[in-house]
C-alpha cells in the first residue's frame, strides 16, 4: 500500500513548494486526505518513474486496489500508443535553474482500465525535487461528445450536398453574412477570395431580382415574418443557376430582430426537370386529344357504313324481296347482322368514352319515369338470358309515381351495362335480381348475380377504360371492356354514385346511387360550396 502520509512529510521540506504555493501558516498541514478526496486522478512517480503513490480517484477509474497497482509499472498504466510520449513528457521535465522545480506541462492521454476500457485523460505534470506530479482530469465523456459533435457535423455537411443547399445567417446591421461551405460550391466562388455580404451578392443577381430580396428582407425584419424568395444567380461563363431562399427571423428578449437565418438551395436541376416534365405533359396532352378527336371522327365514319351493313343484312335475312337461293344465305346474312351488331356496340362504346373524356358529352335531361327504363333495360336482356337459362328478377321495383329528371338514353345504357356484365357473366341457370328503391331526394338501384365474381385486387380498377379481369388469350366472354366506366362516368355525370361489391365464385352486386334530380358535376360543385 502506498504511503501518502509519508511521502508527503517528504515534500513538505522544500522552501520553494512553500514559499509558491502554500500560505505560512499551512505549511505544516497535511494534504493527504486533499488528494483523497479529489475526484481529479493524481499520482506521484519518482526520478526513475517508480510509482510512489496514487489516490483513490486514479484507484478507482483504473479499478485495481493499491496492493494491485503497486505491481505496476507507471507506464504500463497508459494506452500502448500514448507511452513513448509520455516517457518523452516525463523525461523533459528538468527543473529550472536553481531552483528545484519544473515548469507545469500539460498532455493527453488514454489510460487502461479492464476489460479493455480506456479513458482519455486531459494530465497537468509537475517535477518537484525528486519527485513528478500528476493530476489527471477524465475528458472522455467530452471527448465523446465532441467526436458525436463532429461526426453530426459531417452528416450535416454531407446533407447539405446531397441536397444542394447551405445555410447562412445575418447578424441584422453587419457586413458580411456567414454561409456554410455548401452555399459557396453552389454560388461557384472560392471561400478564400470572396466575402458573403449583399454588394458582393448582388453583383451575381439581376436588378430585378437584387430588388426583391431587398424587399423580402426588409420586410421579415419588419414584421418578424419567415420568408422565401426566388432569384437567378449570373455565373461568370453565361450559366444561369435558379437559387430557392427560405429564411427565419431571430428575436431578442425584447422581440427585435437580431438575425436572419435560413438556407439557400440550387433549383436549377429541379427546374430543368419540372420544365421538361410540363412539355411532357403538354405533348402528352396534345396527344391524348388528337387521339379522343380521331377515334370520335373514326367511330362516326365506322357508324354509317355499318348501320348499312346491319340495315340490308336485316333485310336479307328477313327475305324481304323474295326467297334467298339456299338456306345457307339467310345463316349467313344473319351471322353478318350478328358480327355488325356486334361491332356498332364496340363503336359505340368507344364513341361515349371518347365524347366523356373530352368533356363533350352533354346530357340531354328530361323527365324520366324510372320504372320504364328499368322494364324496358330488362327487356331487352331478356332473350340473351333466356338463351343460358338465366332468371331475371324484378325484387323491389319503383312506383310509376317516381319521376326523375335525368337523361334518360343515359339511364337505359347504365341499367343496360350492368345487367349485360351480369347476364355475361353469370353461369348457366344462374339468377339475377334487382332491388330498386326511392327515397325524398335520390333513387338506388342493387342488380345482384351469382356469377363468377370479380377478384378482390382487381375491384378498385375494373372502373378504368379498358380494364378487363382476364387477359385476352384466355377471355371465354366478349367486350371492349368500356361498359363499367362509361357507367360510371355517365352516373357521375348526374350526381350519382356506383358501388361494385364482389367475391369471386359467390357473385358481384352493383349499387347505384343517384339524386332523383340529375346533379351534373360543375353544379354539385356549387352546391357544396353553399
Ligand atoms: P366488358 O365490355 O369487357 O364487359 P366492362 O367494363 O363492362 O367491360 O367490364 C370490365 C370487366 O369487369 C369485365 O371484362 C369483367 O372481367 C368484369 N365484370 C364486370 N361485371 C362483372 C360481373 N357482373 N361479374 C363478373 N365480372 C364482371
Amino acid at each position: 500500500m502506498f504511503n501518502f502520509a509519508r511521502t508527503l512529510g517528504k515534500k513538505n521540506s522544500s522552501d520553494h513548494w512553500q514559499q509558491d504555493n502554500f500560505k505560512p501558516s499551512a505549511r505544516h498541514l497535511d494534504f493527504g486526505p486533499f488528494m483523497e478526496m479529489s475526484s481529479e486522478l493524481m499520482l506521484v512517480i519518482d526520478r526513475k518513474n517508480t510509482l510512489i503513490h496514487a489516490n483513490t480517484a486514479l484507484l478507482h477509474k483504473l479499478e485495481m486496489s493499491g496492493d494491485e497497482l503497486a505491481t505496476r509499472q507507471f507506464i504500463d498504466l497508459f494506452h500502448e500508443d500514448d507511452r513513448a510520449n509520455i516517457r518523452q513528457t516525463i523525461q523533459n521535465l528538468v527543473p529550472t535553474a536553481g531552483t528545484m522545480e519544473s515548469p507545469c506541462v500539460t498532455f493527453q492521454s488514454r489510460i487502461n482500465a479492464p476489460e479493455g476500457r480506456t479513458y482519455w485523460i486531459n494530465w497537468k505534470a509537475f517535477g518537484h525535487d525528486q519527485n513528478t506530479y500528476c493530476i489527471g482530469q477524465d475528458v472522455t465523456e467530452h471527448y465523446a461528445l465532441h467526436a458525436e459533435l463532429e461526426r453530426n457535423r459531417n452528416q450535416l455537411k454531407q446533407a447539405e450536398s446531397i441536397g444542394r443547399l447551405g445555410r447562412w445567417k445575418w447578424q441584422v446591421g453587419e457586413d458580411t453574412i456567414n454561409w456554410s461551405e455548401e452555399l459557396y460550391r453552389i454560388w461557384d466562388v472560392n471561400p478564400d477570395h470572396f466575402t458573403p455580404n449583399f454588394a458582393n451578392m448582388y453583383e451575381m443577381l439581376d436588378e430585378d431580382d437584387q430588388d426583391r430580396m431587398d424587399q423580402t428582407l426588409q420586410r421579415a425584419v419588419i414584421n418578424k415574418n419567415n420568408f422565401d424568395v426566388d432569384f437567378c444567380l449570373r455565373m461568370p461563363h453565361g450559366e444561369e443557376r435558379y437559387i430557392r431562399c427560405e429564411g427565419r427571423c431571430a428575436l431578442d428578449e425584447e422581440g427585435h430582430v437580431t438575425s436572419l437565418y435560413g438556407i439557400m438551395q440550387d433549383m436549377t436541376e429541379w427546374m430543368a426537370y419540372e420544365r421538361e416534365l410540363k412539355s411532357a405533359k403538354e405533348a402528352a396532352e396534345r396527344a391524348y386529344a388528337a387521339k379522343t378527336q380521331f377515334l370520335a371522327n373514326m367511330s362516326h365514319e365506322l357508324r354509317t357504313p355499318l348501320n348499312a351493313i346491319i340495315g340490308f343484312s336485316e333485310m336479307i335475312q328477313s327475305q324481304m324481296f323474295g326467297p334467298l337461293g339456299s338456306e345457307k344465305y339467310v345463316d349467313y346474312a344473319g351471322d353478318i347482322r350478328q358480327s355488325g351488331a356486334h361491332l356498332l356496340d364496340l363503336i359505340s362504346d368507344i364513341l361515349d368514352m371518347s365524347k366523356i373524356e373530352a368533356g363533350k358529352y352533354d346530357l340531354d335531361l328530361e323527365e324520366v319515369q324510372i320504372v320504364d327504363v328499368v322494364e324496358t333495360a330488362i327487356k331487352m336482356v331478356t332473350t340473351r338470358a333466356r338463351e343460358t337459362g338465366i332468371m331475371i328478377t324484378l325484387k323491389e321495383s319503383f312506383s310509376p309515381a317516381t319521376i326523375m329528371v335525368a337523361d334518360r338514353r343515359a339511364c337505359l345504357q347504365i341499367l343496360l351495362n350492368i345487367l349485360s356484365n351480369a347476364v355475361k357473366f353469370s353461369n348457366k341457370g344462374g339468377k339475377i335480381e334487382l332491388v330498386c328503391q326511392s327515397g325524398k331526394d335520390k333513387i338506388s338501384i342493387r342488380i345482384r348475380d351469382y356469377g363468377i365474381g370479380i377478384p378482390a385486387n382487381k375491384l378498385a380498377t375494373i372502373t378504368n377504360p379498358f380494364e378487363q379481369v382476364s387477359p385476352h388469350y384466355t377471355r371465354e366472354h366478349e367486350g371492349s371492356g368500356l361498359g363499367l366506366a362509361i357507367t360510371k362516368e355517365l352516373v357521375e355525370m348526374h350526381g350519382g354514385t356506383m358501388k361494385i361489391e364482389s367475391q369471386i365464385g359467390v357473385g358481384t352486386t352493383v349499387t347505384i346511387n343517384m339524386p332523383v334530380l340529375a346533379r351534373p358535376k360543375d353544379t354539385m360543385d356549387l352546391l357544396f360550396k353553399e
